[in-house]
């Protein structure tokens, strides 16, 4: 589920991804998480995307939709019930009009600000109404209900109505209501989705930023020093902890060596 090529993301990787999980559970159906551009975007970029499709430099390619992956993989995309997006940019929303029956799990204060009728600065580029125009059938989670902690991290919860292998991690800073997705695999491992908390593995192995690299954070993110904080704890995780894979987005690479 690849639109590929970026050259906003400074020295990182040649091609960017951005990486949806398809989950199947005997008891919720399929579980998708993050949806990326969504079908039309990927069919017709330009049409769909404008500029923004020249910034990332999204190239076509129908077969890469999530909606695509889905009915590839044997399925019919109806049989997508929930959808965890870990943020609401475009290029992780732009799919939930491709799944309008799923129930979409989402901050509050995410769905809040994407929703957010003056929207300032970055956060006019960064969300598309028009991935939330079919009304969506939204499960909200407010800041205090999250009472468990896990790897330094404060507010982990469950999903409603998901299995207890799903746990919502708070990762806000990329935007204000980032969550990561945690899921238990059968193999005992756990797997962390974490969005958009650092871009490359690459970067966060470094120890250190470019000027590029940070520059290119500052615009992107609602709260830096937050985000910052939330690098550092996947730092943590994939330096020390090998029993839990750790997946951001767009990095091309760690999710095929994962899996290897
Ligand atoms: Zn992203």
């Amino acid at each position: 589920m690849c639109p590929r090529g970026t050259w906003l993301i400074p020295e990182f990787e040649p091609t960017n991804v951005s990486h949806c999980l398809l989950i199947e559970t005997p008891s919720s159906g399929l579980i998708l998480v993050d949806t990326g551009l969504g079908d039309a975007a990927l069919r017709n970029p330009l049409r769909t995307l404008g500029s923004r499709a020249v910034s990332v430099g999204v190239q076509r390619d129908p077969a890469a939709s999530a909606l695509e992956q889905v009915r590839a993989r044997g399925f019919d995309p109806a049989d997508v019930q929930h959808i965890i997006p870990t943020h609401l940019d475009y290029d992780h929303a732009g799919g939930l009009v491709d799944f309008p029956d799923a129930v979409v799990h989402v901050t509050e204060v995410e769905l809040a600000a994407a929703q957010d009728r003056n929207r300032r600065g970055f956060a006019q580029v960064r969300y598309d109404d028009r991935a939330w125009a079919h009304g969506p059938n939204w499960q909200t989670y407010d800041d205090d209900r999250g009472t468990g902690g896990w790897m330094g991290i404060d507010g982990v919860r469950p999903f409603e109505g998901l299995p207890p292998e799903f746990l919502l991690v708070p990762l806000a800073g990329h935007t204000l209501g980032q969550i990561g997705v945690a899921v238990d695999l059968p193999d005992g491992r756990r797997l962390l989705h974490a969005g958009d908390s650092y871009y490359a593995r690459r970067e966060v192995l470094a120890g250190r930023r470019s000027i590029r690299q940070r520059l290119f954070h500052h615009l992107t993110d609602a709260d830096y020093l937050a985000r910052k904080n939330v690098a550092w704890r996947c730092e943590e995780m994939i330096r020390f902890h090998p029993e839990i894979a750790v997946i951001s987005s767009h990095d091309p690479y760690e999710w095929a060596a994962w899996r290897a």
